[in-house]
């Protein structure tokens, strides 16, 4: 897989967080995003930028264990992108968000440790799927300000035949990743509009019990 130099990085990052922000999945700063570098360090980034309004200052490098390269301090959640890097050696960019309906989900599926998606389209939107007739699962951690915590949870269920190449922290937010930029953020948005989806359905059918 192609790996990106940082300014171009850099530059694809900024552009990602406009319309991640424009959908409402990074509000009051949160969210972080992150491409592994063609030199083997990766791009993140910084810690407090609101992403809808990030320019190339907003982005810095790390190196493989998380240390900054240069004066700025990366999101706190890093050590979760790198975890997902060394999972998956073929993955390429990582993206954090955090959306009323991902976040609503993970609290409604209380005491749940997935969320199953069935029979939609949209599956197909997920690499390697090219059926609606699959079933991909959703896992479903609990949130910790301890992101090693949160890995030693996680990192095994996503190993897991039929797991999504994403995940959610509950009352939190949502994981995703790609081989490269464009399929991380195809994720996401599948994601999230299976979630979306999800969501509107079980509000139909409540209400058309009563
Ligand atoms: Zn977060």
């Amino acid at each position: 897989m192609k790996s990106m130099a940082f300014d171009d990085a850099a530059r694809a990052l900024v552009e990602t967080g406009r319309r991640l922000d424009a959908r409402g999945w990074a509000p009051a700063t949160a969210g972080n995003y992150s491409v592994r570098l063609d030199d083997g360090s990766f791009a993140v980034t910084v810690s407090g930028w609101h992403k809808g309004r990030l320019t190339p200052a907003g982005i810095m490098r790390i190196d493989g264990k998380g240390r900054a390269i240069g004066q700025n301090k990366p999101s706190a959640e890093t050590a979760l992108h790198l975890a997902l890097y060394r999972l998956f050696p073929d993955v390429q960019a990582v993206l954090h968000g955090h959306s009323p309906e991902a976040v609503g989900l993970s609290r409604a599926a209380e005491g749940q440790s997935e969320w199953v998606f069935r029979g939609h389209e949209m599956l197909k939107a997920f690499p390697g799927n090219a059926t609606h007739e699959a079933e991909i699962r959703l896992p479903i951690v609990e949130n910790s300000q301890d992101m090693a915590v949160i890995d030693a949870a996680i990192a095994p269920r996503l190993l897991e035949p039929g797991a999504a190449p994403a995940y959610l922290i509950r009352s939190h937010g949502l994981y995703a990743w790609g081989k490269d930029l464009d399929e991380a953020e195809r994720v996401l948005e599948a994601t999230e509009w299976l979630i979306a989806a999800e969501l509107a359905e079980l509000g139909f059918r409540r209400a058309w019990k009563q």
